[in-house]
């Protein structure tokens, strides 16, 4: 039967390119009555985070997406977390040291970078590879003395790699561009390209539907697949999402976090009827349709491979189609107040406003900007007596920067955040602020602009930033 999986990081916000990977492979499995599974892929300990894990869990679960096996609801393949698996891939490593197509590696970063200028020199291609085996006496020697290691596959020097690829057909890399790809790191980790391989053994996976940006990784995963004496699964490489002016799509660029466009109110539904359109349509064009009709109607040789723009106007019109065609006025009224006007999401303005307000009718105009998406603002709101038009830009450019990095959202951690920036730029946290606070709230005289950002959460706050420096 078929198996398809989605293998997410855990290392960031839950990105829209999983949505749209995701959706394409529960499709293509649930066409064929198959199964299709999410793995978390965890093995960057530095970057992986449990928060970002059950954010990208609950943000797939919003737009509607199904697994049948995962972390979560368990499945006989587990674990399906690749920390939990960790034993399994320095077995796998050993073993093809020991069939002579893997090797330990003892190369300092310092002798690497030496060989790479050698091969330059000599006109060979000047990734790493040749040159890095040792005579096994001096391997014995150098693991007897317990010195630090990685084991490396064995990669050819010359000729092609073909690859298939269910829509592009035969793809050809040249050997000579393939790096001895690292399988085990030093501290005993596996790579994704090991571990990648490995699961997708392990879990029975049939087809691998990812991004474009994995097929230069193709070659390495076939031959281990063929070093391994496994079956290798069918590979499909979907074309990546663009901006509008078609470069690959960026959070500096679009908003790419599927939390955001939740925060600001579009229906699952639409965002997933948005993703289905990406590269992809109905046999009858329509526009409108939804998960299980997508699934009943899928053919990924429909999948087309011109890079399908991620334009958020598109997106915004359909998800407006889908509040007038689908939903009730019942169903209009429910889904309002489940997204913002709660008495959960007014309470912890309530302090803020009960002070402010002489009568109810103060409180839609001066609490708009928490009720609203991307602000429509003015250089001239930017303008300050004590800072000049460069620092304002540079306070919204390291602010953005210093937050995009914070990992804990919280009223205490971005005060303290943006208290060191304005500290290390030398400027006075009252003037600091000001821009913040036009970014944010659209004007400097709001509450606390800390608050209001704890509030709004790390999408919008940012989205918000980054659309002022524009
Ligand atoms: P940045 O915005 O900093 O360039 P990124 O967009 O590459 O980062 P990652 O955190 O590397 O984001 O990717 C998260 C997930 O989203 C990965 O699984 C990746 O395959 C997928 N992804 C990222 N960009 C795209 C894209 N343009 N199209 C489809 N999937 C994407
Ligand atoms: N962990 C990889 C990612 O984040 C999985 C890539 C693959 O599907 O092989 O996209």
């Amino acid at each position: 039967t078929v198996r398809t999986r989605i293998a997410p990081s855990p290392t960031g916000d839950p990105h829209v390119g999983t949505a749209y990977i995701a959706l394409f492979n529960q499709c293509f499995a649930r066409q064929h009555g198959g199964q299709f599974i999410l793995r978390i892929e965890d093995t960057d300990q530095l970057r992986s985070t449990p928060e970002s894990e059950q954010a990208i869990l609950d943000a797939l679960k919003w737009l509607g997406l199904e697994w049948d096996e995962g972390p979560d609801v368990g499945g006989a393949y587990g674990p399906y977390r690749q920390s939990e698996r960790q034993s399994e891939y320095s077995e796998y490593a050993e073993q093809l040291v020991a069939s002579g197509h893997a090797f330990y590696c003892f190369r300092t970063p310092e002798e690497l970078d030496a060989i790479r200028e050698d091969r330059k020199n000599r006109g060979l291609n000047p990734g790493i590879k040749g040159d890095l085996e040792l005579p096994e006496a001096e391997v014995k020697r150098r693991l007897g003395a317990g010195e630090p290691y990685v084991i490396r596959m064995k990669v050819p020097d010359e000729g092609v790699c073909e690859i298939e690829d269910m829509l592009r057909g035969t793809v050809t890399i040249d050997w000579a561009q393939v790096d001895a790809q690292i399988l085990l790191k030093s501290d005993g980790m596996p790579t994704y390209h090991l571990a990648n391989v490995v699961d997708d053994h392990r879990m029975g996976i049939t087809h691998v539907i990812r991004g474009e940006e994995w097929i230069n990784s193709a070659p390495k995963h076939q031959l281990l697949y063929r070093y391994f004496g496994w079956e290798m699964p069918v590979l499909c490489h979907m074309p990546l999402l663009r901006n509008e002016d078609g470069t690959k799509l960026s959070k500096r660029k679009n908003p790419t976090s599927i939390d955001l466009y939740e925060r600001l109110g579009f229906m699952p539904e639409a965002v997933i009827n948005f993703l289905g359109r990406m590269g992809w349509s109905m046999p009858d064009e329509r526009e409108m349709f939804t998960l299980p009709e997508m699934e009943e109607a899928f053919d990924i040789t429909r999948v087309s491979l011109g890079g399908p723009v991620f334009d958020r106007a598109k997106l915004r019109w359909l998800n407006g189609l889908w509040i007038r065609e689908t939903l009730s006025d019942e169903a209009f009224m429910d889904r309002v107040s489940d997204w913002w006007l709660n008495r959960e999401m007014l309470a912890p303005l309530v302090p803020h406003i009960k002070s402010r307000i002489e009568a109810f009718s103060d409180i839609a105009p001066m609490a708009s900007f928490m009720f609203s998406g991307l602000l429509d603002l003015n250089p001239s709101d930017f303008e300050h007596k004590k800072l000049a038009e460069e620092d304002v830009k540079r306070i919204l450019q390291f602010g953005l920067w210093r937050l995009e990095a914070e990992r804990h959202w919280s009223r205490d951690t971005v005060f303290s955040d943006l208290k060191e920036l304005a500290g290390a730029m030398g400027i006075k946290i009252g003037d600091f602020m000001f821009p913040i606070f036009v970014a944010i709230a659209g004007t400097p005289n709001s509450w606390s602009v800390v608050d209001s950002m704890a509030l709004l959460g790390p999408d919008v706050s940012r989205a918000r930033l980054r659309h002022a420096l524009h």
